[in-house]
């Protein structure tokens, strides 16, 4: 069996309009329904594809997390091979009682946060987000490294609430231009509870995939696409050839996911 016929998890994706307030080809290119999410995965041998609403963090500081977590729970009842994150903004209690609601279905996997879109600094809202996840024993996806949204930031309340799984998003990704955020939040992490994600344009730079897992471990690198604002199948391809071994390829695409998800994917 070779790399690419492994059935991938996508742990990272979205569905939904992209919109950053001005109308255009950015968003024509970059919008999805579930139905267009779901088919290309399909193709590029992703089984499941784990899906928050671009509705519940666009445009910046004018989503709309309510409506996008009651699209998001239907579309995931209606699309086999779609689960959704359901969408905390710490500042719209509506949004604990949904998380509250949704965490209980099968096609609810985590939480996801996102402290640039939201416009709240991580630092600050961060414990009550995490506090309420570590009643379920729930995943988190943030996104990372702005300045709302830094890993160091994140992994203390990791290492505060071992409970948690904290999957930090787009390696490589930093305000600064730094590509070692993530990775160096894997490092400081103390349970073995924090993992970063390849869903960034910068997973095509060469080398970094490859530093991340020697730096990190194979183990705490879990495959994302960030998909329909990269094509799928980039994203699949850059691990399918990565410099690393079948058995790291196996666990970034799916094995870490079946870990960190647990039940969820059973
Ligand atoms: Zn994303």
């Amino acid at each position: 069996m070779s790399v690419s016929d492994i059935i991938a998890i996508d742990a990272h994706a979205h569905d939904g309009t992209y919109d950053r307030g001005s109308p255009g080809l950015a968003s024509q290119f970059m919008t999805a329904s579930a139905s267009e999410v779901v088919a290309p995965a399909a193709r590029f041998q992703i089984g499941i594809t784990i899906a928050s609403p671009l509705q519940a963090i666009l445009p910046r500081g004018k989503g709309d997390p309510v409506a996008g977590n009651d699209h998001a729970a239907q579309a995931a009842l209606d699309h086999p091979g779609l689960l959704q994150y359901v969408v905390i903004d710490p500042r719209i209690p509506e949004t604990y009682l949904q998380a509250e609601r949704m965490l209980a279905l099968p096609t609810c996997a985590g939480i996801k946060i996102h402290p640039e879109e939201h416009i709240y600094p991580v630092a600050e809202h961060g414990r009550a987000i995490f506090e309420f996840a570590a009643r379920f024993g729930a995943v988190i996806l943030s996104h990372t490294s702005e300045k709302n949204s830094l890993c160091a930031d994140l992994v203390p309340f990791a290492n505060d609430f071992p409970e948690v799984r904290l999957i930090m998003a787009h390696i490589g990704h930093g305000w600064d231009g730094d590509y070692g955020h993530q990775v160096r939040g894997i490092q400081a992490s103390r349970h073995g509870n924090v993992f970063a994600d390849t869903s960034s344009a910068r997973s095509i730079t060469p080398n970094l995939i490859e530093w991340a897992v020697r730096e990190a471990g194979a183990d705490r690198v879990l495959f994302g696409s960030d998909t329909p604002l990269y094509h799928c199948g980039v994203q699949r391809s850059r691990i399918d050839h990565a410099d690393l071994s079948d058995a790291d390829k196996r666990l970034i695409l799916r094995d870490n996911a079946l870990r960190v998800f647990g039940a969820k994917l059973a």
